[in-house]
This record gives C-alpha cells, sequence and structure tokens, in this order.
C-alpha cells in the first residue's frame, strides 16, 4: 500500500516551543501538513509559527489546565474544522532520589505527563471522528518501560501513558483512530536540564544522544503509512544507550 500524502492533514503538537515538538513541527510543515503550535511560552511558540508560515499557527495553552485544553481545541474545531493528528509530546522531566522529592514536583510532572495526555486526547477525539488515517501519537520513554534510578516519579508517568495507551488503541481502533507510542532514549534537548551538572545531560554525553529529529522522523514515518495501518510503538534509542 501506498504512504499516505501528509499535504493539507491537520495536527496539533503540545510542547512545540523546543525539542521534539519543535522539529516535529519543522518535519510536519516540509510534509505539507499544517500546524497547531502548543506550549506556555508563548514568545517561542509565535516565533517558530512566524517562521514556518502560512501552514502553522500557535496557541498558548498549559496542557495540564483543562479549561485551556478545552479553549485550544475549541480554536481548532472552528479554525479548520477537524484533526488529523494530535501529538501529545509536552512533557516534564525532574530529577533526584524519590526519599528526598518533594510532591510539588510530583504534581508538575503527573500533571504534565499525564493529565496533559489526558485533557489534550479527550478534547481531540471528537475532532478525528471520520477522518481518514487520524492519529493520536504520545511520546512516552524508555524510561517508561523500565525504571530509571532519580526518576522514579518520571518514569511512573511514562508507564502510566503506555497503560493508557494500550487501552484506548482497543478503544478507537474500531474507528479507525490509529494510537500509537513512540519512546524515544536520550535526545538532545531542553528536557531534564541543560547545565553540564544536569544529571540528564552527562547521561547524553555518555551515550551520544539522538537528536529531536530523529524522533520526528519517527513520527512523520508512523503518520505516513496507510489509514488502515497502525505502527502502534517506536521504541527509537542512541545505540551506545543500553538501558
Ligand atoms: P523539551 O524540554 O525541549 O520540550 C518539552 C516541551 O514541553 C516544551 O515545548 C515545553 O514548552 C512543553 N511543556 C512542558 N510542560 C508543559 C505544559 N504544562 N503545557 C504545555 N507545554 C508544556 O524536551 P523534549 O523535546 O525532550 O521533550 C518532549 C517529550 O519527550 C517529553 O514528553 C519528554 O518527557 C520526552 N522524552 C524526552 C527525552 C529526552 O532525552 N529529551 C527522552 C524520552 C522522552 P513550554 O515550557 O513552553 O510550555
Amino acid at each position: 500500500m501506498k504512504m499516505q500524502n501528509l499535504a493539507g492533514k491537520i495536527a496539533v503538537i503540545t510542547g512545540a516551543s523546543s525539542g521534539i515538538g519543535e522539529a516535529s513541527a519543522r518535519l510536519l510543515v516540509s510534509e505539507g501538513v499544517n500546524v497547531i503550535l502548543v506550549a506556555r511560552r508563548k514568545d517561542r511558540i509565535d516565533r517558530l509559527a512566524a517562521e514556518l508560515g502560512s501552514q502553522a499557527v500557535s496557541f498558548m495553552a498549559d496542557v495540564a489546565d483543562e479549561k485551556q485544553v478545552a479553549a485550544l481545541f475549541d480554536f481548532v474545531e472552528q479554525k479548520f474544522g477537524g484533526l488529523d493528528l494530535l501529538f501529545n509530546n509536552a512533557g516534564v522531566g525532574i530529577n533526584g532520589a524519590f526519599a528526598g522529592s518533594l510532591s510539588p514536583d510530583w504534581h508538575k510532572q503527573i500533571d504534565t505527563n499525564i493529565y496533559g495526555v489526558l485533557n489534550c486526547t479527550h478534547a481531540a477525539i471528537p475532532l478525528m471522528k471520520d477522518r481518514s488515517g487520524a492519529m493520536i501519537s504520545t511520546v512516552s520513554s524508555t524510561g517508561g518501560r523500565a525504571g530509571a534510578s532519580g526518576w522514579a516519579v518520571y518514569c511512573a508517568t511514562k508507564f502510566a501513558v503506555i497503560g493508557f495507551h494500550d487501552s484506548l488503541r482497543k478503544e478507537l481502533g474500531v474507528q479507525g483512530i490509529r494510537v500509537a507510542l513512540i519512546e524515544p532514549g536520550a535526545v538532545w534537548t531542553e528536557w531534564g536540564g541543560t547545565t553540564e551538572n544536569d544529571p540528564a545531560h552527562q547521561h547524553r554525553e555518555q551515550v551520544n544522544a539522538l537528536q529531536p529529529e530523529d524522533i520526528a522522523q519517527a513520527l512523520v514515518y508512523s503518520f505516513a503509512q496507510p489509514a488502515g495501518v497502525l505502527v502502534g510503538e517506536i521504541l527509537v534509542r542512541p545505540v551506545r544507550q543500553l538501558d
């Protein structure tokens, strides 16, 4: 079967202000997709939208906030009339031994990484009805398959995302909506900190981490499959990363 032509499709990308989301926006636009760039840092998504031109529009929202997410999908419905791709990519990771961690940091990660996915997915499903090849793709992590020391709450959120998607796939498959996961290993982004002392940064150097574009390619590969084909899970690691 031929790959889908993505030109003219409509995609919401959460966490589009940096890293994997930004790279995905660039690649989707180059495939002819119209993108809605979502994040809290308005200056960043406004600048990216201006750079990408008429196929991109920015919408500032905190995915953890149900009302802001409702406003986002109202906007999408009014402007585009439907949705072909929801890329649930926004995410936060806070490092530290669990015994010394504080509950506000648990909430930050759970609110964005779990409630953010639930809020966006719940609001997106009605807009995907009868859209051939519609897809919900969510970013988990290799840490969502095996825990990692110093990342207990983060890994818990990413395990949760996998459980949610395994179930959602069984609910939405019969409607023709594809539900998929991308599980990156270490990627050079702002996630987990960017200074040399941040453990995430050190790990990236050790394993010769991926570039955000490597993950964007996995997204486009899965989205462009024929409408009846679900590439349900893509785990992408740097070759030197063993865990
Ligand atoms: P970045 O920190 O570069 O990007 C994270 C994005 O999420 C930013 O655009 C940020 O925008 C957005 N974001 C965070 N919280 C919220 C929120 N509450 N509402 C809306 N947007 C939010 O890191 P990555 O690109 O690496 O992260 C993308 C995804 O990849 C995350 O889910 C992360 O957990 C996952 N991941 C990353 C790995 C890595 O090594 N980099 C490895 C495995 C998974 P803003 O602050 O402007 O709101």
